[in-house]
This record gives C-alpha cells, structure tokens and sequence, in this order.
C-alpha cells in the first residue's frame, strides 16, 4: 500500500558516539522557536515506528552493530540521515582507533547534514529533505546538506 509522508515523519535518533553537542541541537527541534509538531513530525521511541534514523558520532566500534540492527528494525520505507561532521565521516575523531567512519558510510545514509554542531534549522532541513525522498520514494542516492 503506498504510504505518504507529506503530513507526518516518525523520527529516531541514535547516538553513536557523539560528545553531546549535536544532541544538543537536535534537541532543539521540539522547542517552541523549531517545533517540528507543527509539521506533523515527532521523535518516536522505536526504531519500528521511524521514517527517519537519525544518527550522531563517529559510529565507534562499540555502537556499530545496534545501529545496523536499528536500521534494520525501522518501518519500510525509511532512511538514514546523518548529523554533524562526526557522522558524515571527517568529524573531529576521524581516525581515532574506535571511531568507524561515521554513518554516512556505514548505515549509507541518503541525507548528510554538515556542520559542527550543525543548527537546528539546517537539521530540519535535512529532514525536510528526507521527507521529500520518502514522497518521491528515492532513499538512495546522497544528498549532503552544506554548513
Ligand atoms: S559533529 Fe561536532 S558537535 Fe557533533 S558530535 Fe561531532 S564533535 Fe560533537
């Protein structure tokens, strides 16, 4: 059954390995100044209800084997954005032993959103961007949203 997604987003976050600061920010979306309600998206508990995986760090070694899994668990379709410079590979831990190389590598997320910590309203739009694949069903193929 086709699925639209012009009106509603299940998002997920995952942290993977991040120093907080990109948390921070992707906090912010539920604040009053860039409440993501009002478009009818909302962070959801479980991977099995998300549209959306978010994900922030390195992907450090300890992190990389349930983050595949919740990716593997989220609805169909869904897709992988990646927050920060940490995720998209080349943050400030890029080489370190532990960290891997971020999740727009390793969950081959479509959507990337630079930036250290990038702003919340660079996050939304990346997450427009990502609603606007799931209308248009193409969650391959990337897309790096820049500072
Ligand atoms: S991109 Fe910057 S703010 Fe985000 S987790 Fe990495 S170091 Fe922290």
């Amino acid at each position: 059954m086709a699925r639209g997604f012009k009106h509603s987003l299940g998002i997920r976050h995952l942290v993977c390995g991040s120093c907080n600061g990109c948390e921070h920010e992707m906090n912010a979306l539920t604040n009053s100044v860039y409440d993501i309600t009002q478009d009818g998206w909302d962070i959801v508990a479980s991977p099995r209800h998300a549209d959306v995986i978010t994900v922030t760090g390195p992907m450090t070694v300890a992190m990389r084997e349930a983050a595949q899994r919740t990716v593997e668990a989220a609805a169909t379709p869904s897709i992988v954005v990646a927050v920060g410079d940490c995720a998209a590979g080349d943050g400030a831990w890029a080489g370190a032993p532990l960290a891997g190389d971020g999740a727009g590598v390793e969950l081959a997320a479509a959507v990337t959103v630079r930036g250290c910590p990038p702003t919340p309203a660079q996050i939304r739009a990346g997450l427009r961007e990502a609603a606007r694949r799931l209308d248009g069903k193409t969650t391959s193929g990337k897309s790096a949203l820049e500072r």
